[in-house]
């Protein structure tokens, strides 16, 4: 990004969000500055080719919390179905210590993430998401994964744990595929986080998700109590609202909001 688009969007907009909770964290009905944007405000940058044509999704783990190649494998396929980027997407594996003692808030995910960014968001033509794999528990320990704003993510792997089902159905390496791309998902703009669908799914007690239970996007794939909601097969895959919704933000009908580049 330009040092003037960047200097002009920063006056341009102060950003809030209410009445989201669960997996997205209390503090994002505070202000947030900009050009950190909010979950959803860099869907567009990946949806469309127009300004970015390469994606590099930054994985930060601490020593023990690299995701499995599986949950990693999906996250690509998922992207790729989706997001049009002609010259590729790929993986940028960190081991990094963040120093972090105690439970994560969001503001602390939000902080350690961009301490460790490899790069800004938005560099030449190249998008780039993060997702950090700390130790440790955020502050309600039911939640398994976070997105805290339009570019970071982290999904713990303490609650993941312990989070598989009776019988292992769920199994721990379910959860954590379905986890995290649940959590990109929230960086897609599902469910109606920046535009709002003209299909009624989104779950009425808890925004920002899907009522569908064999959507990835269904409420229960953010919580530690997944594997007794969810017997046996988790739901790792958008269902076809969520791929309409997807489609209509990138053809451009439907109308998109809070986008961090135009
Ligand atoms: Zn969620």
């Amino acid at each position: 990004m330009g040092k003037d688009r960047a200097k002009a969007t920063l006056f341009v907009l102060m950003l809030m969000m209410t009445s989201l909770s669960g997996c997205f964290g209390d503090e994002l009905s505070d202000l947030i500055p900009e050009r950190k944007g909010i979950p959803g405000g860099l869907a567009l940058a990946c949806l469309r080719a127009d300004a970015y044509t390469s994606m590099v999704v930054e994985i930060d783990y601490e020593p023990g919390y690299r995701p499995m190649s599986s949950s990693t494998d999906m996250l690509l396929d998922r992207l790729e179905s989706v997001c049009d980027k002609p010259d590729g997407i790929t993986f940028d594996f960190s081991e990094v210590s963040f120093g972090h003692e105690g439970d994560w808030t969001a503001d602390d995910v939000r902080e350690k993430a961009w301490d460790n960014k490899d790069s800004s968001p938005l560099e030449g033509s190249t998008l780039t998401w993060q997702i950090i794999f700390p130790s440790g528990y955020y502050e309600d320990d039911s939640v398994l994964g976070v997105a805290v704003d339009a570019s970071s993510i982290a999904l713990f792997g303490d609650s993941i744990d312990t989070a598989n089902g009776p019988f292992n159905r769920p199994s721990v390496e379910d959860v954590e595929n379905s986890v995290t791309v649940h959590e990109v998902g929230h960086l897609l703009g599902l469910v109606n986080l920046v535009y709002q669908s003209p299909v009624d799914h989104e779950d009425e007690t808890h925004k920002g998700h899907s009522n569908n239970e064999d959507s990835v996007m269904y409420w229960a794939v953010e919580s530690a109590d997944l594997g007794n909601i969810i017997f046996g097969t988790l739901p790792n895959e958008f269902d076809d609202d969520d791929l309409n919704d997807l489609s209509g933000m990138a053809d451009g009908s439907i109308k998109v909001t809070d986008q961090l580049w135009s």
